[in-house]
């Protein structure tokens, strides 16, 4: 009964609500360990366990992120190269970008100068 539709962004890659609790555990450690990470193996490590843990394939950016939008508390996950995303802080001392997913940057994009 689902009807698939194309749209001009690209879709979540996954939900992080609907992940199961033990899911979003790992998930969320993954991204932090990734988030920290001062060398790029322990990166792409954390970014596979996390990968594996949600059930999904890295993108070929071999990221993940799920949206920093201060607005709501959105839960999509997504590639950090997707088209439409916007970002949300300058880059601090972390590995990850904060970014905002497409539709969050089109009906509330977070104020942000430059
Ligand atoms: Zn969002
Ligand atoms: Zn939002």
């Amino acid at each position: 009964m689902t009807v698939l539709t194309t749209t001009r962004t690209a879709q979540p890659l996954a939900i992080h609500s609907t992940l199961l609790p033990h899911q979003q555990d790992v998930f969320d450690t993954c991204m932090d360990h990734a988030d920290n990470a001062l060398d790029a193996l322990t990166y792409n490590r954390a970014m596979e366990i996390a990968a594996k843990a949600i059930e999904i394939d890295l993108p070929p950016s071999g990221s993940l992120i799920k949206c920093a939008c201060t607005d709501c508390y959105c839960p999509a996950i997504f590639d950090p190269a997707a088209p439409g995303l916007r970002r949300v802080e300058p880059s601090g001392p972390y590995n990850l970008p904060r970014l905002q997913c497409a539709p969050c940057a089109d009906a509330h994009p977070a104020p942000h100068e430059d």
